[in-house]
C-alpha cells in the first residue's frame, strides 16, 4: 500500500482534542495502518497536549469501537481511524478519522466486463417472472446457484459502489459512464451506512432492484463476495491501487454456496449447539441469538450462549457441543468457517436446516441492518 498517496485527516482531530483540553485519547487504526500508528501518535502528541494510548487489538470495523475497558483507563476520548460512524453507541466519545486514497484507474479496463454484464441484466429482466413452481430437488438447485439467485429485479441500472478510501471518486466516474451510455445510480443504504455508494462486509441495504449489475471501486473481494452472495447479480471490480478490472465470478459464489449447503445438510443430525454472541458494540446481537436458543429448544435441541470478544477455532473448538451458530460479524462464518473443526453456520442456515425456512427461497445472506 502506498501510504503517501493517502490523506489521513488529523488535523481536524487535533482541533477537537484541544478545544476539549482532552488529557488521555485512544487511537484506533486498521491492521493495514498499523505500522504508521506510532508516527499518528507521535504527531497527535506534538501537536496538542494529549497523550495517545494505541488500542492495539485488531480493528476490522466501526462496529469494532473500543469502549467500557478505555474508560476504565481514563480514556477521554476515542479516534477511530479508516471507517465511517454507524448506527451503534459505544458509551465513548468519538472521533472518526476518513482516509482517502488519491488513485484514480482508469475506466477503460472494466468496460468489457461491464457491457457483458449489462446483456446478461437485459436478458435476466426479460426473464422475470417466468419462474415455475420447483419441487424439493429443483429447489436445491437452485439454492445453489448463484446465477439463477437474484434480488427482485426491474431495471438494468448500473450500481456505482466503492469502499470507503475511494467513495471520493463516485460521483466523477458516475458522469464518466453516463456520457459513454450507462444509466448509473449510486445507491443510498440504510442507517448502518454513512455515505451514498459504501458498502459494509455485513450491509449491502442500498441494493435496489432498479440495480442489474454493479461496478466496486476497490481492492480485495470482501465486499464483492458478500454483495454478489446477496443479491446474485454480476459485479466488476476496478482497483484503484492497481488499476486493474475483474469480475467477481459467479462460479467462486457457487463454491461458496456449496460449502454452505455442506455444514446445513451437516447440522442436520446435531443436538447440541454454540450460539456466539460478539461482544463488540456493532456486532451484538443478542436478541437474535435468544431467538435461536428457542428455536432450538422447540426442535428439542440444546443451544448454549456463549460470549466472545473475538471470535477464533482456539476460543471456541474445545466445547462439547456439535456445531456453532454465530451471531457476531456474519463473515466469520462465511469466509472462515473453514478453520473451525466443527460446523459454523449462520442464523439463517440454522432455520434452513431445521426446517423453518424453504430451500426455494434462495440463499440469504446474514445482514446486520
Ligand atoms: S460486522 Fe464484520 S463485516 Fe460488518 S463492519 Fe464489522 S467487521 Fe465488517
Amino acid at each position: 500500500m502506498d501510504l503517501d498517496r493517502h490523506d489521513f485527516e488529523l488535523d481536524d482531530l487535533v482541533e477537537r482534542i484541544k478545544a476539549n483540553d482532552n488529557r488521555l485519547v485512544a487511537l484506533q487504526v486498521p491492521e493495514g495502518l498499523k505500522m504508521q500508528a506510532l508516527e499518528m501518535m507521535d504527531s497527535i502528541e506534538d501537536k496538542s497536549d494529549a497523550k495517545v494510548i494505541l488500542a492495539a487489538d485488531p480493528c476490522y470495523g466501526a462496529c469494532d469501537l473500543v469502549h467500557d475497558k478505555m474508560r476504565m483507563m481514563g480514556v477521554e476520548l476515542v479516534a477511530h481511524m479508516g471507517h465511517s460512524q454507524m448506527n451503534i453507541d459505544s458509551g465513548m466519545p468519538t472521533h472518526f478519522i476518513p482516509v482517502t486514497y488519491d488513485g484514480d484507474p482508469e475506466l477503460a479496463v472494466a468496460l468489457p466486463f461491464l457491457e457483458s454484464h449489462h446483456t446478461l441484466a437485459l436478458s435476466r429482466l426479460r426473464t422475470v417472472g417466468e419462474k415455475s413452481d420447483l419441487d424439493e430437488g429443483g429447489a436445491k438447485e437452485r439454492f445453489l446457484d448463484a446465477v439463477g439467485r437474484v434480488a427482485p429485479l426491474t431495471g438494468t441500472m448500473l450500481g456505482l459502489i466503492g469502499s470507503i478510501q475511494h467513495l471520493h471518486l463516485l460521483e466523477e466516474f458516475k458522469s464518466r459512464l453516463e456520457k459513454i451510455g450507462f444509466d448509473v445510480i449510486i445507491p443510498v443504504g440504510g442507517n448502518r451506512l454513512t455515505f451514498p455508494g459504501q458498502v459494509l462486509g455485513c450491509n449491502y441495504s442500498g441494493d435496489d432492484p432498479s440495480i442489474g449489475h454493479y461496478l466496486f471501486l476497490g481492492s480485495g473481494d470482501f465486499h464483492p463476495i458478500g454483495l454478489v452472495l446477496h443479491t446474485g447479480k454480476p459485479l466488476t471490480m476496478l482497483d484503484p491501487y492497481t488499476g486493474e478490472a475483474s469480475e467477481m465470478s459467479f462460479e467462486h459464489i457457487e463454491r461458496i454456496l456449496r460449502q454452505r449447503f455442506g455444514l446445513i445438510m451437516a447440522v442436520d443430525t446435531a443436538t447440541s449447539f454454540g450460539i456466539l454472541i460478539g461482544e463488540k458494540p456493532g456486532q451484538m446481537r443478542r436478541n437474535l441469538a435468544i431467538r435461536m436458543k428457542r428455536l432450538l429448544q422447540n426442535h428439542g435441541k440444546k443451544g448454549y450462549l456463549l460470549a466472545l470478544d473475538h471470535v477464533g477455532p482456539d476460543l471456541i473448538d474445545f466445547y462439547p457441543v456439535d456445531a456453532f451458530v454465530n451471531t457476531a460479524c456474519p463473515r466469520i462464518a462465511i469466509d472462515d468457517s473453514t478453520r473451525y473443526s466443527k460446523p459454523l453456520i449462520t442464523p439463517y442456515e440454522l432455520e434452513v436446516a431445521l426446517g423453518e425456512k424453504q430451500w426455494e427461497h434462495g440463499y440469504q445472506f446474514d445482514e446486520i441492518p
